[in-house]
């Protein structure tokens, strides 16, 4: 579902230097008009399991990588180029999280290798929670970019050029692990497939690498986040659920820089950045106060750890180690679960129907509604109720009519509602249970019932 729909801007693209020639003498090469080239902040994990980095990167490729725009296409006839698959869908897109993975560095005959890769990286996703519990919320679409050559720029060898659809490459930044790809491109590609909420981009490499940018929204672009991964690195999978937890969850970084030193500033708006104690936390029952203490999944106990938003010193995180410090862990702690199944329900609502609710139905009409299917942590449940008043009988039921619920033919007309929530015990603040909370109302038609002949 969209938040905002914005028209992809085209970017002028101003030529840099090659990468080869770019290692070989870094500054010198640089075209100055590359300065007034869009640079958006990506984050990369230089090692596999370890903590992450960020840098500037331009959003297209050619200014970083020279030539590839001049470069013949890859031949699309008889190609399934642009063709978008389904690869989990569950509901309406206008109603759930849609996910879009595009492959990059797969030719026309490698579109089988793309759609393999694309369900082997969202199985990994699902397999931590709480994207399993939850992935009812999502749609995943893949869309095939077919490129001229296999394999992208950068790999195994920084002087391997390779001519693709997206142009993704390692190397960026001169950083060997950091796969940047053409977000122009991109955006092209994935706006084939339904409101693209997430873009991941699979890179058809063995090596490990990947990146997450953000910030793209303010670029005009219609979504905010991408990833970049590898295809065939098991470790690749974890930068994604990183990176979703930043775009969905809205979590900030528990890693830190030793050279920024002490925190100085105030309480940061992050639900996971705290500069409190225990104590203080404890006291002002703010941020993840209602977790202090609790056994987490990621091993050890929630408190307050030295340590946040890049910060060594005077500002804290829940845990000593989560997802969003590190990839060698593959939980996100207590507080970050809170917050990414608040983020669900942000993007995507749980409860939808068909039945039309802009006329009133009849009495004896049947009403139907469907529901995400989740599992795992969630808790979901279903409450109908007649004029505001609740029909014990009927809860967990998908599909009921007005008569059946009780709805009396007394020539008046009633509403019916139906109410979903999720009780997970993974939701303690009463305001991200409220986000979970929908509501469907339809009016029933007056009716009464025909007098009694009498004789
Ligand atoms: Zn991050």
């Amino acid at each position: 579902m969209h938040k905002s729909k914005v028209a992809a801007i085209s970017v002028s693209v101003a030529l840099a230097a090659m990468l080869g020639t770019a290692l070989a003498a870094p500054a010198a090469a640089v075209d100055p008009r590359a300065v007034d080239e869009p640079h958006v902040t990506v984050e990369y994990f230089p090692e596999p399991g370890g903590e992450g980095r960020r840098t500037e990167v331009p959003v297209s490729t050619e200014a970083a990588t020279g030539g590839a725009a001049h470069r013949s296409a890859a031949p699309t006839t008889g190609t399934t180029d642009g063709e978008v698959g389904e690869l989990a869908v569950t509901g309406p897109s206008a109603d759930r999280l849609d996910v879009v993975i595009i492959g990059d560095g797969y030719t026309a005959d490698q579109q089988d290798d793309f759609h393999a890769a694309a369900a082997a990286k969202w199985g990994d996703i699902t397999g931590i929670e709480p994207y399993s519990s939850y992935q009812g919320l999502m749609n995943v679409w893949t869309v095939d970019a077919v490129s001229a050559e296999s394999g992208i720029t950068g790999d195994p060898t920084a002087d391997v050029t390779k001519n693709t659809a997206l142009g993704s490459y390692f190397w960026c930044s001169d950083t060997e692990r950091l796969i940047c790809a053409d977000i122009d491109k991109v955006a092209s590609y994935a706006a084939k497939a339904p409101e693209a909420d997430l873009v991941v981009v699979v890179s058809n490499s063995t090596k490990y690498g990947g990146a997450g940018y953000s910030g793209l929204e303010a670029e005009g672009y219609p979504f905010d986040g991408v990833s970049t991964l590898s295809s065939d690195n098991a470790q690749s999978s974890m930068i994604a659920a990183h990176e979703i937890g930043h775009s969905v969850g809205l979590l900030a970084d528990e890693y830190t820089y030793d050279s920024y030193g002490t925190w100085s500033g105030g309480e940061l708006p992050d639900i996971n950045s705290s500069v409190l104690t225990t104590d203080q936390m404890a006291a002002d029952r703010t941020k993840w106060y209602r977790w202090l203490g609790e056994t987490d999944p990621t091993g050890g106990s929630v408190g307050t750890y030295e340590g946040s938003s890049y910060y060594p010193y005077g500002i804290h995180r829940p845990t000593s180690n989560s997802l969003m410090r590190a990839l060698d862990v593959r939980d996100f702690n207590l507080p970050g679960r809170e917050a990414m199944i608040a983020g669900f329900y942000r993007e995507a609502n749980a409860l939808s129907s068909g039945t039309r609710r802009s006329s009133a139905v009849l009495r004896t009409a049947a009403i139907r509604v469907s529901r995400a299917e989740l599992t795992g942590l969630a808790a979901p449940e279903l409450r109908w109720y007649i004029d505001g008043v609740q029909v014990r009988r009927a809860q967990g039921l998908t599909a009921v009519t007005p008569a059946g619920l009780g709805v009396a033919a007394d020539g008046r007309a009633h509403t019916v509602t139906v109410r979903s929530a999720d009780r997970t015990t993974s939701i303690r603040d009463p305001r991200v249970l409220a986000e979970t909370a929908e509501s469907l109302t339809w009016t029933v038609k007056p009716s009464r019932h025909k007098a009694p002949s009498k004789h």
